[in-house]
């Protein structure tokens, strides 16, 4: 019997399991394949980005995250000195201060995995179907101009059974040896001779004394990364290393790295009490020929792009493809947007895959170039990556969802429109509680619609506040246009108010009720839409029109996506501005089904 679902995900790595959660997150159903029996129990990556744990704290999972994770606070740099010995020769700060709110963070990729599983379930009662060895995917190219029907056909086999699913849409997240991708007959470009790296996480019993920070070493006798585990009792650590040109990762044994391990770090002790998990995997810097096919397959993580995990990228930009690709599946299948949408997807996360590899061919030079760097020449190079190596620094190019506005730059000199928006802290109104503004753009699904409109004790101030209300609750408000039909007014697009200055001069009354509506389960006032820059009783103040460059005498608007990227920024007294940026790819509901969009 053939099953029929909305989306099929091949493979429940990283990058199919952040989409499934936003699918689950959503409310739609979706169909998860995977090879292996159960989930992933040890091993492969490590490194959770600033971006990342910012994306777990928007699905309400950053916690979990950050309470179980090791925190990267600092760098430590060694090199070899003249006489062979190591010296160290530099520390900073892992990440530079003001680039996020959140930490980089380590902790094993199955259990990253493993809290995507259980919220999905939590979200929806999302479960993955274990077993399943996808053996071909193809595409009815006739069919595919039809949003209604199934052109996907995936074949898996399961236990010698032979079972065959048509999807509206599918995923290839089956990682860097893709059958998916095979199957469309699609091939990876790039660097054909791949390096060797060995990974190992155990027990280290040393007197190096950097052993719990994460340290580039560059000896003589090789390079060493050392990356501290989570657990701090246990002392757990990774040690990766670069093995000779030539080396067949199938022909390493643990020894091998134990010896490499000991000749970088000669001078020290080094013995390994206990050894959990190690590897030597070839990785070469390609990308695939061709992202989708017919946009109703879309390939996504390893299976698209693989490189060095030098700068530990790899979990990260996978993942971050799942998110960028999930909310825009949802909003299609809910009837929300053409699916003219997802093509979107190709536009932005292609163009991510080929700075990733670009990225890695000059960080991997750095790392390896065995004396040409010398070590402050290779400290400032590091510390130049770190916006990147933070995953802060992906900037989508104009799109109907990307919108740039002439003078936008001015109007917010800290936001890019394209980019993921900074976060400061600030002070919600109702309880007065210190909050960063990010946990304001919850993965939900919903755009933002951010107003700051400065101080509003300002009779100025106030009138564009009040003229903006009025907009958003009139009727041509692109809130009442695209809601849900029997939805709240808030269930697509939120508002969102941030005042500057004195919180508690300004009453409830004098801000318009688009900014506090009646919403929710009970339909009582919404009040967490409202925060201000201003000092917070104990956590000081966050400052945060400064920190994006706002000026609090013209204010802005700024448009958030679902995946807190920002589409538009838009002077305030050009709100209508904001229903023709919706109206570009939005879907009047309860008028007509199919609109012309301008995507
Ligand atoms: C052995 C190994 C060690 C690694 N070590 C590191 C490291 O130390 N540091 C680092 O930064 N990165 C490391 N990586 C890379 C990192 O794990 C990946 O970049 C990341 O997991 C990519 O996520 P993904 O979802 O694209 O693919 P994966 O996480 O590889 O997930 C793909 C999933 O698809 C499943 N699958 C594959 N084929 C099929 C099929 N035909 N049918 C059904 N299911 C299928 C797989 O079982 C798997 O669960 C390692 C990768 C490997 C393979």
């Amino acid at each position: 019997m053939v099953e029929k679902v909305d989306v099929l995900i091949c493979g429940s790595g990283s990058a199919g399991l952040c989409a499934a959660t936003w699918l689950a997150r959503c409310g739609i159903r979706c169909k998860v394949l995977e090879r292996r029996d159960g989930p992933m129990t040890m091993g492969q990556a490590d490194g959770v980005q600033c971006r990342t744990v910012e994306i777990f704290e928007s699905f309400g999972i950053g916690e979990e995250l950050l309470r179980e994770s090791y925190h990267v606070l600092e760098v430590v740099f060694w090199a070899a000195n003249g006489s062979g010995d190591i010296k160290r020769t530099g520390r900073t700060a892992d990440t530079q201060p003001g680039l996020s709110h959140q930490p980089h963070v380590i902790l094993n990729q199955a259990r990253i995995n493993g809290l995507f599983i259980e919220s999905m379930q939590r979200f929806n009662d999302q479960i993955i179907d274990y077993g399943f060895d996808i053996k071909n995917v193809e595409v009815d190219s006739s069919l595919v101009n039809d949003p209604q029907s199934y052109p996907v056909k995936v074949t898996a086999e399961k236990e010698g059974r032979t079972e065959i699913f048509e999807a509206k849409y599918a995923l290839a997240c089956d990682g860097a040896h893709s059958t998916v991708r095979r199957s469309l007959g699609y091939k990876m470009i790039g660097d054909s001779s791949d390096a060797v790296w060995g990974v190992m996480d155990m027990v280290p019993r040393t007197d190096f004394p950097d052993i719990r920070k994460k340290t580039t070493i560059r000896s003589k006798a090789g390079n060493l990364l050392i990356i501290p585990r989570e657990g701090d009792a246990r002392n757990l650590t990774r040690f990766y290393i670069e093995l000779p040109a030539g080396t067949k990762a199938k022909e390493v044994k643990l020894e091998d790295l134990q010896q490499s391990a000991r000749a970088i770090l000669s001078q020290y002790r080094i013995e390994f009490a206990e050894t959990v998990w190690w590897s030597a995997y070839a990785i070469g810097q390609r990308h695939a020929d061709f992202f989708h096919r017919d946009y109703r397959v879309f390939l996504a993580g390893d299976a698209c792009h693989t490189h060095s995990p030098k700068a530990g990228q790899g979990m990260n930009v996978s993942l971050q493809d799942g998110y960028n690709i999930g909310w825009k599946l949802a909003t299609v299948l809910k009837g929300l947007a053409p699916p003219s949408l997802l093509e979107t997807y190709v536009l932005e996360r292609q163009k991510v895959a080929i700075d990733l590899i670009n990225f890695d061919r000059y960080f991997s030079k750095l790392f390896s170039s065995g004396g040409q760097t010398s070590p402050a020449e290779f400290q400032e190079g590091f510390i130049k990556s770190g916006k990147y190596t933070a995953g802060l620094t992906a900037k989508y190019d104009s799109s109907a969802i990307t919108f740039h506005t002439e003078g936008s730059e001015q109007l917010s000199t800290n936001i890019v429109t394209g980019m993921r928006l900074p976060s400061s802290q600030v002070v919600r109104y109702c309880d007065s509680k210190p909050v960063q503004l990010m946990t304001a753009l919850k993965s939900d699904g919903r755009w933002r619609v951010m107003a700051f409109v400065g101080d509003i004790s300002k009779s100025e101030n106030k009138s564009k506040l009040n003229a903006l209300g009025n907009y958003l609750s009139s009727d041509e408000s692109p809130l009442h246009r695209f809601r849900q039909k029997d939805a709240d007014i808030d269930s697509v697009i939120e508002p969102i108010l941030v005042g500057y200055g004195k919180r508690h001069g300004i009453e409830l009354e004098e801000i318009p009720e688009a900014f506090h509506p009646i919403a929710g389960k009970n339909q009582i006032k919404d009040l967490h839409k409202i925060y201000f820059d201003d000092e917070s009783y104990n956590k000081g103040h966050g400052h945060v029109y400064e920190y994006l460059g706002i000026s609090p005498e013209k204010g802005a608007v700024v448009i958030v996506r679902p995946d807190q990227y920002v589409s538009a920024v838009i002077g305030l007294d050009d709100y209508r501005q904001i229903g023709r940026f919706f109206e570009g790819f939005l879907i009047p509901q309860g008028e007509s089904a199919s609109p012309e969009s301008k995507l």
